[in-house]
């Protein structure tokens, strides 16, 4: 086995030959003529010269040698079902489902917009679009009108693919009127919707513009779509992700890199191989469903299981704590993706559940999205008794920036930290204020990643160069590196530890929102004047968002039945409008809110005082006793 030094050190220094060989780990129609090309900083182009399609890496190819092994296993314990798809039967539906957007209209570059539960539909989407070479844009099913309205404004689809619902814990939510208001608030029209009714929500179709998939895919049934063979370069799909503006950004992708970059991390990272199962639970809303229950297994020849519902609830309908683990032991499974949060979800369960199947098949279990914290790790390693390993990584980058590469060498995991740069990424501890790299053991400092940027990061911020440059490239003082947004220290060892934000973005199990859009949402309630909001520790979902506003009427402010009426107000404002998820643990009322002379809300003093902590540096803090005002709401509320 190689070592993990040498693997790495090759891949920063001849980074043309190292990515040249992990470019044969996937098909070309026509091979690269140059591998990197980094003439024009910070924008990278992989691959140039080459010609590639997702869909035929992650299907056809497989066509000959493993046609009739499965492919794709969608499990729903919201609608109690199971259906098993082999590579050829994928292959069948996709090309369907290619044809049926093909004849809507749907060409090469157009965008579709898939606002859809994790059923196997979804997925065949995706795969679909990919084939043709439209791009795919992808929003959670969990997002409501007013997120679901930005990101359509922005990426501007030709067509969305929807659903008539989603079910979480049994209780279903109905897309289509979340869809419909969303279309109404953008100021872009899609020309068509394409609409899969699962009978769990009544749908009302708007005349000439919605189609029931069902009617529509009926009429190209056996179709036979060759894919579309796309410049290495070209976009393959866009992801929205939250920044410290109110306005999501669309990572971009491209389409040859990130098929080499996938197709490498599943072998030197997950060590997953053709003919097993890998099973990740994230969702397709995010960058980890893109990569891990999509494209990066198929990619590898491995079967995916797409899992709709909790992980407490069976295929019966009834609670089963263990039903991740009957589908490990149903399935083979080798591979296991999920996030601390499941984690911390299962913990509550009797831990003779994690005994009560046969488990030999998994080889390890990775966790991503936010920090591991020990317990959580300690608690599943020794209940499944294979390693856990931590990996850090963001919607930019596209695939693991620091975890360790179980396929490459087997090194030890240290509890607490990621572990070390993967290949291809200059990752580097910067100074927040002078850009000094930061090179003695445990020195605090930014999480930097020097270019170029490796093969699956994103390429820039859809439509906007501009921003991609400025968001991410010009915030370290002194020099042009990409900046993480996260704090970070190195050991002695090499190994990185996370340390959280250095913006305002929270992270809500597992989920990444930014604070200025909850703000924004709370702030259109006629009734507030000014709000501020915080992510605040939480021992199962890693953080939460918690409100402080200033009301218009300064009776909230004694009155305690008003107070509870506009917290009440402005919880279901932000649900409508953005998500449960988004949703504030609580909204507290103050007089004023803590603010630095220049007026810039001080919002680390707020979090900092909710988590109990010391707020550290307050020379900035304008008048103390706007901090006062938030201690002693969070502190009567705590005595309550
Ligand atoms: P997202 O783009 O939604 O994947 O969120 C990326 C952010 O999640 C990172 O910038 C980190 O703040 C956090 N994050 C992701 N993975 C980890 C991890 N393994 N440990 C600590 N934080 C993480």
């Amino acid at each position: 086995m190689t070592n993990y030094v040498d693997f790495y050190r090759r891949s920063i220094e001849e980074p043309n030959e190292f990515w040249a060989e992990q470019a044969r780990l996937i098909d070309w129609q026509t091979p690269p003529t140059q591998v990197l090309d980094d003439s024009r900083p910070p924008f990278v182009r992989w691959f140039a010269g080459g010609r590639t399609n997702l869909c035929h890496n992650a299907i056809d190819r497989h066509l000959a040698t493993r046609g009739d092994q499965t492919a794709l296993i969608a499990v729903s314990t919201e609608t109690c079902s199971e259906r098993i798809y082999t590579f050829a039967q994928l292959h069948a539906e996709v090309q369907r489902m290619a044809a049926a957007l093909l004849a809507i209209g749907v060409g090469k570059g157009d965008r579709v917009l898939i606002y859809m539960p994790m059923i196997a539909e979804a997925v065949i989407t995706m795969l679909a679009c990919a084939r043709i070479g439209a791009i795919h844009c992808v929003v959670f099913g969990g997002f409501a009108s007013g997120s679901l309205a930005s990101r359509i404004e922005d990426a501007t689809p030709k067509v969305i693919v929807s659903a008539d619902a989603g079910s979480r814990g049994g209780k279903v939510l109905a897309y289509k009127p979340l869809l419909d208001e969303a279309i109404r608030l953008a100021a872009h029209k899609p020309g068509a919707v394409l609409l899969f009714d699962r009978g769990l929500a009544p749908m009302a179709l708007v005349e000439g513009r919605d189609h029931l998939a069902s009617v529509v895919l009926e009429r190209h049934a056996g179709a036979d779509v060759p894919c579309e063979w796309l410049d290495a370069t070209d976009v393959s799909y866009t992801i929205y992700t939250s920044g410290t503006t109110g306005k999501p950004k669309g990572v971009q992708r491209d389409t040859g890199g990130y098929a080499v970059a996938l197709a490498a991390s599943m072998k030197h990272i997950f060590d997953g191989r053709p003919g097993e199962t890998y099973f990740c639970t994230s969702d397709i809303g995010w960058v980890v469903g893109h990569c891990y229950i999509v494209y990066g297994p198929l990619i590898a020849g491995m079967a995916s299981i797409v899992y709709e519902g909790l992980p407490t609830q069976g295929l019966d309908g009834q609670p089963n704590g263990a039903i991740w683990w009957e589908l490990v032991e149903k399935y083979k499974v080798t591979v296991m993706f999920s996030a601390p949060t499941a984690v911390r979800v299962l913990k509550k369960q009797d831990p003779a559940l994690l005994r009560k199947h046969d488990l030999s098949t998994l080889r390890a279990l990775f966790l991503a999205g936010e920090p591991l914290d020990e317990p959580t790790a300690s608690w599943i390693s020794e209940g499944l008794g294979v390693p856990i390993i931590d990996n850090y990584w963001q919607t930019e980058s596209g695939w693991p920036i620091i975890t360790i590469a179980n396929g490459v060498e087997k090194k030890a995991s240290k509890f607490g930290s990621p572990g070390v740069p993967m290949y291809g990424f200059k990752v580097m501890i910067v100074h927040e204020t002078t850009g000094e790299e930061l090179t003695a053991p445990g020195e605090k400092g930014v999480v930097v990643i020097d270019g170029p940027t490796p093969p699956g990061f994103m390429q820039t911020v859809w439509g906007d160069d501009a921003r991609y440059v400025s968001t991410y490239w010009q915030t370290v003082p002194g020099r042009s590196v990409y900046s993480t947004f996260d704090w970070g220290i190195r050991d002695a060892d090499g190994y990185y530890y996370i340390l959280g934000r250095t913006d305002d973005v929270i992270n809500v199990a597992g989920h990444r929102l930014g604070t200025r859009e909850i703000e924004e949402s709370i702030s259109g309630h006629a009734g507030v004047a000014e709000v501020a909001v915080v992510g605040v520790a939480d021992g199962l979902k890693g953080q939460v968002a918690m409100a402080f506003a200033v009301p218009r009427n300064s009776a909230v402010l004694t009155e305690a039945d008003q107070a509870l009426v506009l917290e009440g107000e402005i919880m279901k404002r932000v649900a409508d409008e953005l998500g449960a998820l988004a949703r504030p643990a609580r909204v507290r009322f103050v007089g004023v809110l803590p603010k630095t002379r220049s007026g810039k809300l001080l919002r680390r003093a707020i979090q900092a005082v909710c988590e109990g902590r010391d707020p550290g540096d307050l020379t900035t803090l304008d008048d103390p006793a706007t901090l006062q005002q938030i201690r002693s709401v969070v502190g009567s509320a705590s005595a309550n």
